[in-house]
């Protein structure tokens, strides 16, 4: 069943507390918000323009994550429209829109976002182990790291996508807790180039202004673009083999 409910009282009153009040109302004066049951059972964020649909879960109303969506608003509200932006530059490039599924620049657009509003997030009171759904779980665990190392060596580029979608969950994760050091030193190891290039996106993007990420995405996406060209030249024969691959399996 589907909930399509705007400012209701009694559910607004179950998400907001005297932490979140004032960005509560901050958004609700930037944006029409409405607010919508989640289709996958995470809380989410959309914004459009003026609008903004917060998704959450009517069954599990959670104050912490409610703020973090709202967090999310505000960086939209300031002219943060890194997810929209990875997505359309992905999109654009004849090299990587082969190889990038779109949801993959929402998760790096998402886990770039957070390092940016984490302490905020912490300043207003809420509870860091309700962050995110995985905040205690290790993005890259041996398992992860050696089923990695697997794909690399047999498709190189052609699992661009689990790659990268690793490197940046590693690279922006927020929990200090969490001990990197020596998925660090192996994924530098797998590829030094890919490796410098997306924590050049996480340095860039730490100091610059959250309206101004176009540079730096830019930047990111012609690296990735050479890097590609760079390893195609070098294994026609395997890009072949996964078109092969890819054509039986379909
Ligand atoms: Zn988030």
């Amino acid at each position: 069943m589907e909930h399509t409910i705007m400012n209701n009282s009694e559910i607004i009153n179950n998400l907001i507390d005297s932490r979140s009040q004032k960005l509560w109302q901050e958004i609700n004066a930037h944006f029409t918000v409405s607010i919508e049951q989640t289709k996958d059972g995470n809380y989410g964020c959309f914004t459009l323009d003026e609008e903004a649909i917060i998704y959450i879960d009517f069954q599990n109303l959670c104050k912490d994550s409610f703020a973090h969506e709202l967090l999310h608003a505000q960086m939209s509200m300031n002219g943060c429209y890194i997810n929209g932006c990875l997505k359309i530059y992905m999109a654009d490039s004849p090299v990587l829109s082969v190889l990038l599924k779109t949801e993959l620049g929402d998760h790096i657009g998402n886990v770039l976002q957070h390092i940016r509003f984490y302490d905020l997030y912490l300043e207003l009171g809420f509870d860091k182990t309700k962050f995110t759904i995985d905040y205690n779980a290790h993005k890259c665990t041996e398992a992860e790291l050696s089923s990695l190392e697997f794909l690399y060596q047999n498709l190189s580029y052609s699992c661009l996508d689990t790659h990268l979608g690793k490197l940046f969950a590693v690279l922006c994760d927020p929990n200090p807790d969490l001990d990197y050091s020596s998925a660090k030193v192996k994924l530098r190891k797998l590829d030094p180039e890919l490796y410098r290039i997306s924590s050049n996106l996480v340095e860039q993007w730490k100091q610059t202004e959250i309206d101004n990420y176009r540079p730096a995405v830019t930047e990111f996406i012609g690296k990735l673009e050479k890097w590609v060209k760079r390893k195609q030249r070098y294994s026609v024969w395997v890009h072949k083999l996964v078109f092969d691959i890819r054509r039986l399996l379909n």
